[in-house]
C-alpha cells in the first residue's frame, strides 16, 4: 500500500494521478500531442502489444494528461479505473453501447436529461436493445419492470430538472437480484458529494463539463467502474469509435478537481441559503431543492449525499409570462442551460432543454411551464438571494 491509498478525497483531488516529466513541473503538464516517437522499429512494435498504462500509442487511445485526469477521479470515486470521454453524451453513450447488444433489456429511469432520453428511447432501440421506463422513486415499479434477461438499469440520481431522487442501494439491490449492472448518471449529485459506487452503483458516469469544470470552458465527460469493465468493455469500444477527450480538456478538467471540493461545497451552501430565503415567497407555486425539509426526499438526500446538491428548481407562480418575465429581470444570474457553473445560471426547460417532449410528457415529468432551472454558482450569497427575490418581484407586479 503507498501512502496515496490513504490520501482523504480534497488530497487526492490536488495531488492524484500526476505523472511528471523529467523536467518536474509542479503543475500539471499539457501533452498536447496526437502521437508518440519510439525509438526503433523493434521499440514501436514492442508498445502495439503492450497494453501498460503509461504507454502510449496514440490519443484517440490515451495520452498522459488524460491519463492524469482518469487517473485523479477514479482515485476520489473510490473506482478501480476510469475512462474519459469527449462529453458526457459520449460518456453515456459509451457506457451503454459498449455493454449491450441486441436481444438485450434495460430499465431506466423515466425522468432523464434529453440526450440520455434520446439513447435510451430512440437509439438503442434501433440496435435491437429493449429499454423498459419507469418512475424512478418507485421502487415497485422497478421490481415489476427488471426481468431475468435486464441487462442494465440505468437513472440520473438526481433527475433534472425537477430534482427527484433515486434510491441507488434499493435499485442497485434490486437490479443485482437479476444479475443485472447499474449504470447512473451523477452529474446532479457531483463527484464531492457522491458515494455512489460505494452504494451499490456498477458504473458512474459524469458529465465533466458540469461541477469538474465548474467554469463553463470545456466539454468533457467520464465512465468509472471496475478494471475488467473499464479495460475489458468501455476502451475497446471508445478507443475504436472516437470518443476521446482532448488532452488540453482534459487539462482543463485536472485543474478544476484541484478545486471543485471548495467551489461546489460553497454553491451547495448558497442553494441551502437560497432555498430557505425562498420558501413559502408568494412568487413562487413551488420551490424544490433537495437539500430543504420541504422535499419529499429529504432523508434520503441526507443520507445518500449529505448535502442537496447545487440546483434548484423554481416553479414561478402565473405560468410561462411570469417565468419569462422573472427570467428577463435577473441581473446577476444569466439565462443559459449548463449547470455547475461558478456563475449562477437559469434556465426555462419547458422552451429550452426539454422542448422536443409534448406537453402531456413535460406535464407527467413535473415540467411545468412555471418552471425555472436555477444552479447556484460562487456569487456572494446576499447578491443572488436579492437578485432572485427581485426578479420574482418583478414577475408578480407583470402579473394583469
Ligand atoms: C449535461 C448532462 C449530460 C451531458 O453532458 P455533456 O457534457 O453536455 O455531453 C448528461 N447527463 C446529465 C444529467 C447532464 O446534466
Amino acid at each position: 500500500m503507498s501512502d496515496s491509498d490513504n490520501w482523504k478525497a480534497r488530497t487526492r483531488a490536488v495531488h492524484g494521478g500526476i505523472r511528471r516529466s523529467q523536467y518536474g513541473e509542479v503543475s500539471e503538464a499539457l501533452f498536447l500531442t496526437q502521437g508518440f516517437v519510439y525509438d526503433s522499429a523493434e521499440a514501436a512494435e514492442a508498445r502495439f502489444q503492450s497494453t501498460g498504462s503509461d504507454e502510449f500509442i496514440y490519443a484517440r487511445y490515451g495520452n498522459p494528461t488524460v491519463a492524469m485526469f482518469e487517473d485523479r477521479i477514479a482515485g476520489l470515486e473510490g473506482a478501480e479505473d476510469a475512462f474519459a470521454a469527449a462529453s458526457g453524451m459520449a460518456a453515456v453513450s459509451g457506457a451503454l453501447a459498449s455493454m449491450l447488444r441486441a436481444g438485450d433489456h434495460v430499465v431506466a429511469a423515466r425522468a432523464l436529461f434529453g440526450s440520455c432520453l434520446y439513447i435510451l428511447e430512440d437509439i438503442l432501440p434501433r440496435y435491437g436493445v429493449e429499454v423498459s421506463f419507469v418512475d424512478g422513486t418507485d421502487l415497485a415499479q422497478w421490481r415489476a419492470a427488471i426481468r431475468p434477461d435486464t441487462r442494465a438499469v440505468f437513472f440520473e440520481t438526481i433527475s433534472n430538472p425537477v430534482l427527484e431522487v433515486i434510491d441507488i442501494a434499493a435499485v442497485a439491490d434490486i437490479a443485482h437480484a437479476a444479475g443485472a449492472t447499474v449504470v447512473v448518471d451523477n452529474v446532479f449529485a457531483t463527484p464531492v458529494y457522491s458515494r455512489a459506487l460505494s452504494q451499490g452503483a456498477d458504473v458512474v458516469v459524469y458529465s465533466a463539463t458540469k461541477h469538474i469544470d465548474g467554469q463553463g470552458r470545456t466539454l468533457g465527460g467520464v465512465i468509472l467502474g471496475s478494471a475488467e469493465f473499464i479495460r475489458g468493455t468501455v476502451e475497446p469500444y471508445m478507443k475504436h469509435t472516437g470518443g476521446a477527450l482532448s488532452p488540453f480538456n482534459a487539462w482543463v478538467m485536472l485543474k478544476g478537481l484541484e478545486t471543485m471540493d471548495l467551489r461546489v461545497r460553497a454553491q451547495a451552501r448558497t442553494a441551502l441559503q437560497l432555498a430557505h430565503a425562498l420558501d413559502g415567497h408568494p412568487g413562487l407555486a413551488r420551490m424544490i431543492y433537495p437539500g430543504h425539509p420541504s422535499h419529499p426526499q429529504n432523508v434520503l438526500v441526507e443520507t445518500q449525499m449529505g448535502a442537496g446538491g447545487t440546483v434548484l428548481a423554481l416553479d414561478i407562480a402565473g405560468g410561462q409570462r411570469a417565468a419569462f418575465a422573472f427570467l428577463n429581470a435577473l441581473r446577476v444570474t444569466v439565462i443559459s442551460n449548463n449547470l455547475g457553473d461558478a456563475k449562477s445560471i437559469a434556465t426555462h426547460p419547458a422552451t429550452t432543454t426539454h422542448q422536443r417532449l409534448p406537453d402531456d410528457r413535460k406535464a407527467a415529468l413535473g415540467i411545468t411551464l412555471g418552471l425555472v432551472r436555477l444552479s447556484v454558482g460562487l456569487e456572494d450569497p446576499h447578491d443572488l438571494i436579492a437578485d432572485i427575490t427581485a426578479a420574482l418581484e418583478a414577475a408578480a407586479i407583470g402579473d394583469p
